[in-house]
């Protein structure tokens, strides 16, 4: 169903083919990062003059230049006046939207240093899903490592094609059990679950050990998400809203339009009111509460604030070259009308600068009290104007924006996403033992957090990207978006 990038590309020209082959002149089961800088996000220093030696897809050794007693690497890359970071992790992506879509998602997380992602829904099947991973790890597809954490359940009528519907808490088991049974590893709830059939899936994915995702429903307050063990609330306008004094009339107005004879457009409108209401009655003792309780469970959020300029009408300009690395044919549904924002009313329009501010300020409330934050886009051809890749780097320059420090923006896209998902052992350091998934930049993330687009080389799974490697890469895939050749 999915091909892999340099099947299709074969058939293009011999730049393409080129651009597929194994990447590039050095071994990747051996080789010596030279004389780099570590860049240590957890203690927000660098250490100078270092070599890491990666072997057979892992960090073998890191430490003083010219001091390991390790054999002659295979090869060497000069890592002089550069800096090296654990490749970078974007927790909330649709890789998986549309029809040929990971031909070109995937590299393009490679080519803007992103080495994981967490994809939240698709349209084809886990085994399809999985296959495409598998192609990964074997180095015939170029991409991150992906953990696929889609396994949706709404309430009726849902939300999007494909997902999982349950209207009791029955059947809300029944469709927890059948994602394990097809072997998912965690479930992502969705906004028109009912209070008591959300609390249901919670309690039997806790039972089967699956870690619970996805939105909070509409009709169930944030200390219900946090009682029942959610484990990873997407987006944060969630939170906002739980700092208003008005929640509970909120989440009482959603659940009678849940329950009314249409639902759906029911819950559009009253979800309309909401957005003013949390503006108007937005209070700090209640907000601080509301952080408290996150802190205290440890649950995470995916923020995805990006998504904001989308709402703004901040849309990226004509000649954007980000734009000619998307399919024509997804660039001309991006062009047309879309629901979310032909729902918006003159007032909504209005308000929505505050709005955002008001999010903008909670977040950085909630990230300054302890809330774990896991950098994230909601890229998908499906979201108009979130690029697979590249807006997980303004995802981080807007935490910048919005008062974050680099070193703690760096950490929402390594430290943070390895200790959520268990995988400290694995990513999210230079350090031995890691897999070798890393970046070399150019300039110091930690000065400035724009330089994670200096990008030098990427080394995704023990595989070496240089400069000319992505720009080729880059260049295959802008002549693939402009033929449309998938589509
Ligand atoms: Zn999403």
């Amino acid at each position: 169903m999915v091909k892999p990038l340099c099947a299709c590309l074969a058939l293009i020209s011999l730049t393409l083919i080129t651009a597929c082959q194994p990447q590039p002149a050095v071994d990747p089961s051996l080789l010596l990062v030279s004389n780099v800088s570590v860049v240590d996000v957890e203690a927000g220093a660098v250490a100078p003059g270092q070599d890491v030696f990666l072997r057979d897809g892992r960090i073998a050794w890191v430490g003083r230049a010219g001091t390991s007693e390790l054999p002659e690497p295979g090869r060497s890359f000069a890592g002089d006046d550069l800096f090296i970071i654990p490749g970078l992790w974007d927790s909330h992506v649709h890789v998986f939207s549309t029809e040929g879509e990971p031909d070109f998602a995937l590299p393009l997380y490679i080519l803007h240093g992103v080495t994981s992602i967490r994809d939240m829904g698709a349209l084809i099947s886990l085994d399809d899903q999985r296959e495409v991973n598998e192609q990964i790890e074997t180095g015939a597809r170029i991409g991150p490592r992906i953990i696929n954490a889609g396994a949706m359940i709404d309430g009726p009528p849902g939300s999007w094609p494909g997902q999982m519907v349950a209207s009791t808490p029955e059947e809300g088991r029944a469709r927890v059990r059948e994602a394990a049974a097809l072997g998912w590893t965690s479930i992502k709830a969705y906004s028109l679950l009912d209070p008591e059939t959300y609390r249901a899936i919670a309690e039997e994915a806790d039972a089967l050990e699956l870690p619970l995702y996805g939105h909070v429903p509409e009709s169930v307050l944030l200390t219900g998400a946090i009682a029942a063990g959610h484990d990873v609330i997407e987006h944060f306008g969630r939170v906002t809203k739980a700092c208003s004094t008005e929640e509970q009339a909120m989440i009482e107005g959603a659940r009678a339009a849940l329950a009314s004879d249409d639902p759906f457009p029911a819950l559009m409108a009253e979800m309309a009111t909401h957005a003013f209401t949390t503006l108007e009655t937005w209070d700090a003792e209640i907000c601080d509460g509301a952080i408290a309780a996150l802190v205290e469970s440890g649950v995470a959020i995916a923020p995805t604030l990006m998504v904001a300029d989308f709402y703004l009408g901040d849309d990226p300009e004509p000649d954007d070259p980000r734009l000619q690395t998307v399919p024509q044919s997804v660039r001309a549904a991006w062009g047309e009308p879309d629901f979310r924002r032909t729902a918006m009313t003159e007032d909504l329009l209005a308000i929505a600068p505050d709005a955002v501010q008001q999010d903008r300020d909670t977040f950085k409330r909630a990230h300054d009290a302890g809330v774990i934050m896991l950098a994230s886009s909601d890229a998908a051809f499906l979201n108009p104007f979130l690029f697979h890749g590249a807006t997980l780097i303004d995802e981080l320059e807007r935490y910048v924006l919005v008062g974050l420090t680099p070193r703690e923006a760096l950490a929402t896209a390594t430290l943070n996403p390895a200790r959520l998902f268990g995988e400290e052992s694995e990513t999210g350091r230079v350090r031995q033992g890691q897999r070798a998934d890393l970046v070399l930049l150019r300039a110091n993330p930690l000065e400035n957090i724009s330089a994670v687009r200096e990008l030098e080389a990427v080394i995704a799974n023990g595989r070496v990207f240089d400069r000319a490697a992505l720009d080729d890469l880059e260049a295959t895939l802008r002549l693939r978006a402009n033929s449309d050749a998938s589509n």
